[in-house]
């Protein structure tokens, strides 16, 4: 006598990315003429995953550390 396989439960899978804003602009023309776009970042920072995690966009210090965030997501 044979038993039917049992399937696993679905797990949630975590992607988590953590997002640094950023601002450009059109530098000035170099020696030759050509402009280059200049880019920065703001300090704000956001993560998000698809857990439904955002903190929304925060200062960098303010963002959770990257230890608790993983400890959230064992999966990222
Ligand atoms: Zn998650």
């Amino acid at each position: 006598m044979t038993t039917a396989p049992v399937e696993e439960p679905w797990v949630l899978d975590h992607q988590l990315h953590l997002l640094a804003q950023i601002e450009s602009r059109p530098g000035l023309p170099d020696a030759k003429g050509d402009r280059w776009m200049d880019r920065r970042t703001t300090g704000k920072v956001m993560a998000v995953c698809t857990c439904g995690l955002n903190t929304g966009l925060v200062d960098r210090g303010e963002l959770p550390s990257i230890e608790q965030l993983a400890a959230e997501h064992p999966r990222a």
